[in-house]
């Protein structure tokens, strides 16, 4: 190796270096509880995400942190809980972090959290309507486990869809799932046991949340274009955090 060379490999590897130092890390809390899931597989898929930093905290004790400002330290809250007759004094909770313009990703089963309060559905832009909470039965929501899902991308310019092309996926599907108006649709899917729009992107007061219906288990987890939706929803909604 010429001197010249080596020179130059030494330049390459201080501006890698540099670059990487430089890269943010976005910072996550992941918000679990009140379903089983596999845990292992689910956080082994998180600390695989590409700049991304996270903790995680259960539910009930998730909610003392999310109503302090603590909460306002993470770039963007995951929420993979599930807890159907959350109390309705803990809509405030919600409704401050939106106040703040709090990002949020919403994740399969965290959809079926809070039936009580109609303002949860619209903040994450949908429902899924269990039967235990009084809803007419023609709405009631259904699920059926271990479907091959065709997932097909509707906007593959938005920043969450970024570089996926439409996909398969072995999950669990949700059907007679509601949508709130307003919500911008990203994937969509035509299974019989699954409602047609299972991705999308909403905003709730100063929030902008993402939902994504898949990630049942550790199929989904491992599934190479639902990690991407994730990292991508991840650092989008961490730059809408900022905005
Ligand atoms: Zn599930």
């Amino acid at each position: 190796m010429t001197l010249k060379t080596s020179s130059l490999l030494l330049i390459f590897f201080f501006l890698a270096g540099l670059t990487t130092a430089c890269k943010k890390q976005v910072s996550v809390l992941v918000v679990v509880g009140g379903h089983e899931y596999d845990t292992t597989e689910f956080f082994e898929a998180f600390h695989s995400l590409e700049d991304i930093t996270y903790d995680s905290i259960s539910q009930p004790d998730a909610m003392k942190l999310l109503a302090s400002d603590q909460a306002l330290d993470y770039d963007v809250l995951v929420f993979y809980d599930f807890i159907p007759d959350m109390d309705l004094k803990d809509s405030t909770v919600f409704l401050y972090l939106a106040d703040r313009g709090q990002s949020m990703l919403f994740l399969h089963h965290s959809i079926c959290t809070f039936q009580r309060w109609d303002g949860f559905a619209d903040l994450v832009g949908g429902r899924y309507y269990m039967p235990e909470f009084g809803a007419d039965s023609l709405l009631w929501s259904d699920y059926k486990h271990d479907i091959e899902l065709e997932v097909n991308i509707t906007d593959s310019n938005h920043p969450v869809t970024q570089g996926i092309e439409d996909f398969t996926i072995m999950d669990e599907g949700y059907s007679n799932v509601g949508y709130m108006s307003g919500i911008k649709p990203l994937l969509e899917t035509d299974h019989p046991f699954c409602s047609p729009v299972n991705g999308w992107v909403n905003t709730y007061e100063q929030s902008t949340i993402v939902y994504l219906m898949l990630g049942h288990d550790r199929h989904a987890y491992s599934n190479e274009a639902f990690q991407k939706l994730l990292v991508n929803s991840i650092h989008w909604l961490s730059i809408k955090q900022t905005q």
